[in-house]
């Protein structure tokens, strides 16, 4: 990456005074927004310092970069696919070539530890190189006909302007799953980061504009959910919208997407169980859990917050658990030998306190952390303690609902049966995982989990860019993201006949 921050006319200067003002991208020119009114950009782990500020822009600035995004259509859908294909590489190429100063950024923005960050981006990188080679097998399928001399067959089209909402929590991963497949399948695209993340989306950006992204193929705005993320809703060439986000938003936009009838591909919340029975490998389940609750403070949609323990085995695994949340470094993701960064902001961390208590309140033991951080080093960002609490009934809230936060709960149960129950009580289904040495209760666990991504004695996060991801239940919408599946949502199937008889049909009664 330049040492200047994407869309921005300065690098950014910690300490706030000259922190830049970020820029949209419209059209394929880095243009400031009308708008006076901007959100200070400050890293969650010493909020003393100031990335940047972001435009707060308008509906009519977001109507522009539909806008830029219609006119830009045709020419991009016309262009070969292999070739839209090698921009992508370009830009996998690129983001492999500045990963270091990306992740650095990523972690100042966000929070999340360098080395998560850089899991991150490597992720991101192989999801380009993925979705770039789709460009080479972009296609449809020959299907015989049951006519002698007819041929049938299907090709896939881009859809035209597809909207790409995205949260903070992934701010490099998910607009890229997002933007490569939609560029591929050779749709234009306005994408409209988290406002937590503006500087690390404009950064996207700057890769795809140097990868060679004509001009208004891919546009940015930033601004607020409800201005922009509405403009954009309302614009009659915008075909389609892929959100990842809240369930509340996500409704929000599924139901507007609904009126319109367009498009919509909706990423939402999870509540994900890890099952440990009584046969497990204990050190292994411990680790998993642990790694899979506090690991990006609890702030992955793939998250581990509820594990559901074997009564035979759950004192010992508690005990362990808590010694292992007791390991926990916590501190600025851009310290060496740091686990755990801190909450996003101050609303995370206000919910993260609020469940803590909630939990206490309703009967739960906490077992250890619960608490804020806020001594020392710690002073000036958003930090709070892994949370474990034990004997959870699953009719808690802390049971039910999204945290976000590195908080697990320990729901006890009698054998696998009552295991799997618990597992399957929330209205959330996105990843899971069971550690046990069964083989028969891996493959029932497997065919009754309500969950998009099953784990067999792994933790809940984590995937691979050639693997489909997503949920099941209240968290998805729409066809999976990433992998085999990437495509099915940026494009449209049409159906091709070709008779070559020569003669008119005999019969009309189909
Ligand atoms: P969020 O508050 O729902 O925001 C997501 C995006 O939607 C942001 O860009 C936000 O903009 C925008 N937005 C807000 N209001 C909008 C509106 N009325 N119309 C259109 N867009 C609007 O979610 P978040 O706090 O950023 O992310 C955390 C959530 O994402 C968690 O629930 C997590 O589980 C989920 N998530 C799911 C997956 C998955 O694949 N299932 C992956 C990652 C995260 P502003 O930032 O300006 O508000």
């Amino acid at each position: 990456m330049s040492a200047a921050a994407p869309g921005t006319s300065s690098p950014p200067v910690p300490g706030g005074s000259q922190a830049p003002r970020y820029r949209n991208f419209v059209a394929g020119e880095w243009v400031a927004s009308e708008s006076e009114r901007a959100v200070a950009n400050v890293n969650p782990a010493d909020t003393r310092e100031v990335l940047g500020h972001m435009p707060l822009s308008s509906a009519d600035e977001t109507r522009r970069a539909v806008d830029s995004a219609h006119a830009a259509f045709p020419a991009w859908r016309d262009t070969p696919a292999p070739v839209r294909g090698q921009v992508l590489f370009r830009a996998q190429a690129l983001m492999d070539k500045e990963k270091e100063d990306l992740a650095r950024l990523l972690t100042r923005e966000e929070g999340k530890t360098l080395k998560e960050s850089l899991g991150e981006i490597q992720r991101t990188i192989n999801i380009l190189e993925y979705i770039a080679a789709e460009g080479r097998r972009f296609g449809g399928q020959t299907i015989p006909s049951e006519l002698r001399n007819n041929f049938c067959y299907t090709i896939r089209q881009p859809l035209g302007v597809v909207a790409c909402i995205t949260p903070w929590n992934f701010p490099v991963a998910i607009p890229v799953w997002k933007i490569a497949p939609a560029l591929v399948s050779g749709n234009t695209v306005v994408f409209k980061p988290a406002t937590l993340t503006p500087e690390t989306g404009a950064a996207v950006v700057s890769i795809f504009e140097r990868a060679g992204v004509p001009k208004g193929v891919l546009n940015m705005v930033l601004g607020s959910g409800g201005t922009v993320g509405n403009a954009l809703l309302d614009h009659d060439a915008v075909r389609a919208v892929s959100f990842t986000g809240s369930n509340e938003i996500g409704a929000g936009i599924y139901a507007q997407a609904a009126k319109k009838m367009i498009r919509a591909q909706c990423e939402m919340g999870g509540k994900n169980p890890v099952v440990v029975l009584a046969d497990a490998d204990l050190d292994v389940a411990v680790e998993a859990t642990a790694q899979g609750a506090f690991g990006s403070t609890g702030q992955r949609c793939t998250a581990t917050s509820r594990v559901i323990v074997e009564e035979a085995i759950a004192d010992r695994f508690v005990e362990q658990l808590a010694a292992r949340s007791g390991k926990v470094k916590i501190g600025n993701g851009l310290e060496a030998g740091v686990d755990m960064g801190p909450a996003v902001d101050p609303a995370q961390l206000k919910t993260d306190v609020d469940y803590i208590g909630i939990g206490q309140q309703e009967g739960a033991r906490l077992v250890r952390g619960g608490r804020r951080l806020a001594d020392g080093a710690l002073a000036h960002g958003h930090f709070v303690e892994p949370t474990v609490f034990d004997h959870v009934k699953v009719t808690m809230r802390v049971a039910q609902e999204e945290i976000f936060g590195p908080v697990i709960s320990v729901i006890r149960a009698r054998g696998f049966e009552e295991a799997l129950e618990a597992a399957n009580n929330v209205r959330y289904g996105l990843s899971s995982s069971i550690f046990t040495s069964d083989v028969t209760r891996v493959f029932h666990f497997v065919d009754a989990i309500e969950a998009g991504i099953v784990h067999i004695n792994s933790g809940t996060p984590g995937g691979e860019a050639q693997l489909p991801f997503g949920g099941t239940k209240a968290t998805g919408v729409g066809p999976r993201e990433q992998g085999p599946t990437a495509l099915e949502f940026f494009t449209e199937l049409k159906t091709v006949y070709v008779d070559y008889t020569g003669q008119a049909r005999k019969s009309s009664i189909y």
